[in-house]
């Protein structure tokens, strides 16, 4: 705050000023990031109770799991039998008891006579009424100040707030002092004409109702106002970008040499699939149109996306271009650079591989040749162009796997004085509007169809106890000459224990269960010659069986690998699952992908599972996992360079998000700089959340 002026807004005014709030009062408040009035006021309630989910004690069922609300009628530490506090409630149509077995001293401090109280857990019997253990709040403090509505909000909570009075009811009446008092002190955001449109909640309004609503219908025009000014905002922050980034409208227009490119399908070992040949028909457009491509190439695991990426980068070439593709791992650029170089043998295509394990004067070789034009096609890691690279003349940019990088290179590209034509690739497919917001605009392509001749995936989910049989099953395809690949989860967190897990299964595997065939251990780890050392003989079959950890997940292509078990099936996401799948199923040949988890398994785990069983269709995929992890998460929003959502949901949002943004767009085009009187709000404000996101000078 500004020591002489006197602040205006809630979120100038810190929470100290609140009556009540002291200094330590306010310390413990920051450490759930309440800085200001306003943050105080942005702390949601995690849930509500209301009639429709309060169940009156008269109609509580043993086992069931409810929550019931009444005033305390009775604390009493009981001594026969085990030591239990119990605490007995009345809500006017019976009465029960909760029960503590554990921290009896701390919990019947908590409770006093006359206060009212919620308890949330399983109804047992026992003479009365009982809950063991319920989850608790206290709604109100003996003599309760504050009039309760018909719907309760009920706030996170937690030892330090507790410590200083912040039980979730302490919060709600923290935050009701807050808006008597401050309410005309909370700034309006959005402008008054997209108020008016969609009939939103003024701001003031929206934090009371959604922390007093008067009803349901009120508190859900509180959300859908928050979402709206949310979504609206993040919007604003994507027509900015798009506007200081635009590309300019021309792009490199293309002379394509068609008999080059006629020689180099012909000596394909297939011929491209109807799709593949739609798909190439659109970029070869795109290339020779004078505008720049900006594509999305989605197209499910195992659809044929190399060869296409490959035929767009020789199109450029063809053209006296450079070209560029971008892995999201080293293993994949690896993998892609034996191929490709492989393909291009007999033509005169000069190839290069730029990674960050290469040696520091591979590398600087390498960006020399680059710079001097002495490679026509470079493949690489998202290094290809954070690091200091310089093209030539690069013409096209193919980015692989999209859905693990962010969203920003074509930014960084043209901040690099390159407009190429950019195709980014991904096995993710992606709702419309999503992609829209997610990736600014954008055309979509669509490769809708396998190469003919593939042999479906049978997917089984297994306990571990029966893997020996397992075991058994890959002895046996493997005599047949087929290859298998067996994978272990590593995660961050614990990946010294993890990899060593690994190491031992790998030991145990090779010397007493397969001590027949040659086995190896593929891990992140490893140095770059030995897992490619590993990756070549793999496909050279000489290793029949790869023990690997995730490092295999994208891309890799042995299509005489028939088998896929995946162990701790549990700890992997559904998407991550799917692609470790499509590992296999790549060749004529039967595969099978087989899921290993413990019995005991989470609910959600286990919708995992069966999902995976069920289907190999890569949509159905995707949608499901959406249901399971929400937007946020699956698209990681972060990553894309967006801010975090908190109260919309890209997805179950789909229609505000659509309407945010052609409102944002349509403010940007009538005031690009923000400088109407009429904007001045919505400026403070984007300034604000976004200062440290944009650069302000492209406003200012
Ligand atoms: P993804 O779309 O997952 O990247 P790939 O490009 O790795 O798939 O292709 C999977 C496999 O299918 C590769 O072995 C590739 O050589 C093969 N393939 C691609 N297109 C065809 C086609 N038209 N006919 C037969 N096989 C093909
Ligand atoms: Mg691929």
């Amino acid at each position: 705050m500004n020591g002489t002026r006197k602040a205006e807004f809630v979120d100038e005014i810190p929470i100290q000023y609140v009556k009540t709030v002291g200094e330590k009062r306010a310390r413990a408040l920051e450490t759930v990031g309440i800085y200001t009035v306003e943050d105080l006021l942005e702390y949601r309630p995690r849930r509500y109770l209301d009639r429709s989910n309060v169940v009156p004690i008269s109609q509580v069922k043993v086992d069931e799991e409810v929550t019931v609300t009444g005033e305390v009628i009775q604390v009493e530490v009981v001594r026969r039998g085990r030591r239990r506090l119990r605490v007995q409630i009345y809500d006017r149509t019976g009465v029960l008891e909760g029960i503590w077995f554990h921290q009896i001293e701390v919990f019947s401090r908590i409770f006093q006579v006359g206060m009212t109280v919620a308890f949330s857990g399983k109804v047992t019997r026992f003479k009365g009424w009982q809950m063991v253990h319920p989850d608790f709040d206290i709604i109100s403090e003996k003599g309760a100040p504050i009039h309760t509505g018909q719907i309760i909000p009920l706030y996170p909570s937690g030892e330090a707030l507790r410590k200083v009075g912040f039980s979730s009811y302490g919060i709600r009446r923290l935050v009701h002092l807050a808006l008597e008092r401050y309410q005309s002190a909370v700034p309006e955001t959005l402008p008054t004409y997209l108020i008016e449109r969609y009939r939103l909640l003024p701001r003031a309004m929206a934090y009371r109702q959604m922390h007093f609503p008067e009803s349901e219908t009120l508190l859900h025009q509180a959300y859908r106002r928050f979402k709206y000014e949310e979504l609206f905002y993040m919007e604003l922050l994507m027509a900015l970008r798009k506007r200081v980034y635009q590309s300019p409208v021309t792009g490199l227009t293309m002379s394509i040499q068609n008999d080059v490119l006629k020689r180099i399908v012909d000596s394909l070992p297939f011929q491209l699939t109807g799709a593949q040949r739609r798909v190439l028909r659109e970029i070869y457009q795109d290339l020779k149109s004078g505008h720049p491509m900006n594509r999305l190439l989605q197209g499910d695991v195992g659809s044929g996306k190399t060869v296409v990426a490959l035929l767009t980068m020789l199109m450029a070439i063809s053209a006296g271009y450079q070209a560029a593709l971008m892995a999201p791992t080293e293993i994949l650029a690896q993998q892609h650079y034996f191929s490709i170089k492989e393909m291009l043998k007999p033509f005169d295509v000069r190839v290069g591989l730029l990674i960050g394990s290469l040696k520091a004067a591979e590398k600087a070789r390498m960006h020399q040749a680059i710079r001097q034009g002495e490679v026509d096609l470079v493949i690489g890691t998202h290094a290809l162009i954070q690091e200091p690279v310089e093209f030539h003349r690069l013409g096209v940019v193919v980015i692989d796997e999209q859905h693990r990088f962010g969203v920003l290179q074509r930014a960084e590209l043209i901040e690099k004085g390159q407009n190429p034509h950019v195709l980014v690739m991904t096995a993710t497919p992606i709702p419309r509007t999503l992609a829209l917001t997610l990736y600014g605009d954008l055309d979509v392509s669509i490769i809708d169809e396998l190469p003919p001749g593939r042999q479906p995936i049978t997917t089984v989910w297994r306990t571990e106890d029966r893997l020996p049989r397992i075991y058994d099953f890959i002895r046996e395809r493997v005599k047949q000459g087929e290859q298998a690949y067996i994978v272990y989860p590593i995660i961050e967190e614990s990946e010294k224990i993890d990899l060593k897990a690994a190491t031992v299964a790998f030991e145990n595997l090779q010397q007493k269960v397969f001590p027949e065939f040659k086995l190896a251990l593929l891990h992140g780890r490893l140095k770059m010659e030995e897992k490619e050392h590993i990756m070549q003989q793999f496909k050279e079959g000489k290793i029949q069986i790869l023990i690997s950890t995730t490092v295999i997940e994208v891309g890799v292509d042995v299509p005489n690998a028939t088998i896929m078990l995946i162990e701790h099936a549990e700890r992997f996401g559904l998407s991550q699952l799917h692609q470790l799948r499509g590992r296999v199923g790549r060749g004529a040949r039967k595969s099978y992908c087989i899921l290993v988890t413990p019995a005991e398994i989470s609910e959600v785990a286990r919708q995992r599972m069966r999902a995976m069983e069920a289907t190999t269709d890569g949509f159905k995929i995707a949608e499901e996992d959406l249901r399971l992890r929400g937007s946020g998460e699956f698209f990681g929003t972060r990553q894309h360079g967006l801010p975090d959502l908190r109260y919309a949901d890209l997805v179950a949002d789909a229609k505000i998000v659509e309407a945010a943004r052609k409102d944002a767009f349509a403010l940007i085009e009538r005031d690009p700089h923000l400088r109407l009187a009429e904007h001045a709000i919505v400026r403070r404000q984007f300034m604000r959340k976004f200062a440290d996101k944009f650069q302000m000078a492209h406003i200012a």
